[in-house]
């Protein structure tokens, strides 16, 4: 289970160091748009009613939900017949997410009704066809829980000395594979349920384009566990701590994702493609803040407090070409059309 970003809006926030995923939602803005104007038809969505429901699911804490939520609804209106919609925004994360922080932040001019609703988008959220479109970015790589192998001392999965699939064995590899699949069943038998008939999905994810290709954000896990092995020999960590930690991410190959939806046979898929991020201001951009803003509270969950510190400060010193690299890993958009 994803630890929530970091909230505030201080200098390791999320809300201060989140603009490479920013750049993920640019590089696809207007595809957007083009697709909520040319599937989304209001009027028989709504049938009579005036209330336009849109969910954003791992919302986090600002302000890239605030872009995306407003790009939403400029398609939508664009589109309507009428101007009297009124849209409600649902705003969703994990409990622990810091949703004062998001509600603090909220636009003063804003043209939406906004709630907060807590829990894990891997079950149900929403009463059923209440929602006309969900959106979600930058949050389904993050699996429910770590693979039960994982956890395992004797299991084929445990997984010695590393702490992700990258360049891990085949057990570790398809231990995590199956936990992707599981979740994105879920998800999707979820939101099937959830999103009226017409209404629509949209998913930016990081991910790659081939089941053998590395993520290039997967560079800087690797980073992170040469780190802690350089602190195993170093005698400041036991092995094991390093062993038994293992990060809960999987970046979906596009076509595993295409399988799965086609499984579920609830959606129809109005688009499915790989997206480059646009925009990255690489020299001012600092990777390591963005991999701290997000990975801080995984770590701090193993590790505690004191160990994390000692690897962010080494991670602070990692060669900048390595990260910048890393930011430019690409991701799937997907847009999905409730049947
Ligand atoms: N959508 C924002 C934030 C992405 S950060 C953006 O594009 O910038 C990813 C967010 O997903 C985190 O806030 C994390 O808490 C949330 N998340 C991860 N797993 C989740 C789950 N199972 N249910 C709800 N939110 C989840």
């Amino acid at each position: 289970m994803a630890s929530p970003m970091n909230g505030g809006d201080g200098t390791h926030s999320y809300s201060k160091n989140s603009t490479l995923q920013r750049c993920g939602l640019s590089a696809v803005e207007d595809a957007i748009k083009e697709a909520v104007m040319q599937n989304v038809e209001t009027d028989k969505l709504l049938c009579g009613s005036t209330r336009f429901a849109i969910a954003d699911l791992g919302c986090s804490v600002g302000p890239n939900t605030f872009h995306a939520v407003e790009t939403i609804i400029e398609a939508v209106q664009h589109k309507s017949s009428t101007n009297n919609l009124e849209f409600q925004v649902l705003f969703n994360d994990q409990i622990g997410n810091d949703f004062n922080t998001l509600f603090a932040s909220l636009p003063q001019e804003r043209n939406y009704f906004a709630a907060a609703v807590a829990g894990s988008f891997y079950g149900r959220l929403f009463p059923s066809s209440s929602i006309h479109i969900a959106y979600s970015s930058g949050a389904l790589h993050w699996l429910s829980k770590l693979p039960e192998g994982l956890k395992v001392k004797d299991s084929p999965a445990w997984n010695a000395g590393r702490i992700h699939y990258s360049g891990a064995s085949d057990a570790v590899v398809k231990a995590y594979a199956e936990q992707l699949e599981e979740d994105l069943e879920n998800f999707l038998r979820c939101r099937a349920q959830e999103i009226v008939g017409g209404g629509m999905i949209v998913i930016l994810v990081g991910g790659v384009s081939h089941a053998n290709v590395q993520h290039r954000s997967t560079v800087l896990f690797t980073f992170v566990e040469a780190i802690l092995i350089d602190m195993v020999k170093e005698g400041v960590l036991a092995q094991e701590v390093v062993d038994s930690f293992n990060i809960p991410i999987v970046y979906a190959c596009i076509n595993d994702v295409r399988r799965i939806v086609e499984k579920n046979g609830c959606f129809e898929i109005v688009k499915m493609e790989m997206v480059e991020p646009v925009d990255i201001a690489t020299a001012e951009t600092n990777v390591v803040m963005h991999l701290r803003a997000a990975m801080e509270g995984t770590l701090i969950d193993h590790f505690g407090e004191e160990i994390t510190e000692q690897v962010l400060v080494r991670a602070m010193r990692l060669p900048t070409h390595m990260m910048v690299d890393a930011a430019h890993g690409g991701g799937i958009f997907a847009l999905l059309k409730r049947k």
